[in-house]
């Protein structure tokens, strides 16, 4: 694993991100395709992804817990704003697919007798830059 920071993406960069898969078809990350939250099935291997970046600020474990559901929507729905100043976004990092560069966010959630990777697949028109 390196150790370098990984860089701070801004919502640009998550848009850039989202246009620059190679292909439609791709086996590899196919498990993980879910417009909503989801755990990573035990199944797959996260060594297909590679880290390409962060939405957590400096200070990560003082950013906020609130969510961003202007349209009432939940923490699981598929169609939830990906709003990056709000959590759980704001404890993500960015991955891609080591075979076609499609991006996820990624997070651990920590509860009180377990820890759950979950996952997002990233589309871009999702992204909401509202600010808590
Ligand atoms: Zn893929």
């Amino acid at each position: 694993m390196s150790v370098e920071p990984l860089p701070r993406l801004s919502s640009d960069d998550l848009r850039a991100l989202a246009g620059q898969r190679s292909r439609q078809d791709c086996v590899v990350c196919a498990p993980l395709v879910c417009p909503g939250w989801e755990s990573v099935p035990s199944t797959f291997h996260l060594d297909q992804l590679q880290p390409v970046g962060t939405l957590r600020g400096e200070d990560a474990e003082q950013a906020t817990v609130m969510e961003h559901h202007p349209r009432g929507t939940h923490a699981w729905s598929a169609d939830a704003p990906i709003a990056p100043a709000f959590f759980p976004y704001n404890r993500c990092d960015v991955w891609v697919c080591g075979a076609c560069a499609r991006p996820f966010l990624r997070y651990t959630e920590y509860g009180g007798y377990y820890e759950d990777q979950r996952i997002r697949a990233l589309n871009a028109a999702l992204l909401d830059d509202a600010q808590p």
